[in-house]
């Protein structure tokens, strides 16, 4: 499996040449452009890395499946799909244009910006620092990390440029979406958004989901298995923004991808993979991670379809 792995990065290390580090979140920018790496993690609890695999990244979007299984846990699946949709969009993972139009007076899906701050708001806690506190300790317990914290830079960054997610989570608090304070929102998402990880913390949450909601190296039971199925099947069809559609043809694996270049991946009974390329494509995912991935899926037979 490790020289599969290593094969297939060194293979598709060459795109990464032909794709962007973020840079509207100014931080963002500093990423190494040419990193690509892979971590998989096997339900007997085996793990095979390749490339650069130690690479540090901030979670971004991928963090939005964290909530929403907090959220789930925390409120009941009844209450958090009250307050956002299930269905896949054809616009961008910071559009506000659907918020008004589709007339659903709620965001899409948990998975772009709108919907997953609405689902942010929903996290118990008393204050902002006690949700955060609560989306950490979650975090590093279904990674089997206790050191995952928060990148400072990141999210001081993303605070003072995050005009646009302040924009789509006042338009929510206007619709009633959004019960609590929007400032507090915004301030649990961009600390949860700037959680530093690695691909193997990835492919670990990604284990975790493959096996159903239990952790494959403790046996412990995290989430019923009704939510992670709730979570892969968001994950098919809203993971990859408005690429999802395409993905799910080619690579046909529940993923979720992250601006920071990460990707998360749970193949149900398998394994899960973490993957690292901050030099993302056009519509904001890794360039080469999505390659490396569609090379694994093909060579492994890994397609749920
Ligand atoms: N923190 C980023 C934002 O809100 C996450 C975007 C992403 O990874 O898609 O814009």
């Amino acid at each position: 499996m490790k020289k599969l792995l290593e094969a297939i990065v060194e293979r598709n290390r060459h795109w990464t040449s032909q794709g962007e580090v973020a840079s509207y979140i100014p931080e963002l920018s500093k990423a190494n452009r040419d990193a690509l790496g892979i971590c998989v993690v096997t339900l007997d609890g085996e793990e095979y890395s390749a490339g650069d695999y130690e690479t540090k990244f901030t979670m971004q979007s991928v963090s939005k499946i964290v909530t929403l299984m907090l959220a789930i846990l925390d409120n009941g699946k009844e209450n958090v799909f009250s307050k956002v949709g299930m269905e896949p969009t054809s616009s961008s993972f910071n559009s506000i244009v659907n918020l008004e139009t589709k007339n659903l007076n709620k965001p899409l899906n948990p998975m772009i910006n709108s919907g997953a701050i609405a689902t942010t708001a929903l996290i118990a806690g008393e204050t902002p620092e006690e949700k955060v506190e609560r989306i950490l300790k979650f975090t590093r317990r279904i990674s089997g990390n206790p050191d995952i914290y928060i990148n400072e830079d990141v999210y001081r960054s993303e605070k003072e440029t995050g005009h646009r997610n302040r924009s789509l989570a006042y338009f929510m608090k206007s619709t009633g979406v959004i019960e609590g304070n929007v400032e507090e929102s915004l301030d649990v998402y961009f600390k949860q958004c700037s959680m530093e990880v690695t691909a193997r913390d990835l492919a670990r949450i990604g284990a975790l989901l493959a096996n159903d909601g239990i952790l494959p190296w403790t046996g412990e039971k995290i989430i019923p298995r009704e939510v992670a199925r709730i979570v892969k099947t968001i994950m098919v069809t809203c993971g990859l923004y408005d690429a999802s559609g395409k993905f799910a043809v080619h690579i046909g694996i529940p993923s979720k991808s992250g601006v920071g270049g990460g990707i998360l991946s749970a193949v149900p009974g398998r394994m899960g993979i973490g993957v690292v390329g901050p030099a993302l494509d056009a519509k904001g995912n890794s360039i080469a991670g999505v390659k490396v991935l569609e090379d694994l899926s093909r060579e492994m037979d890994l397609s749920i379809f």
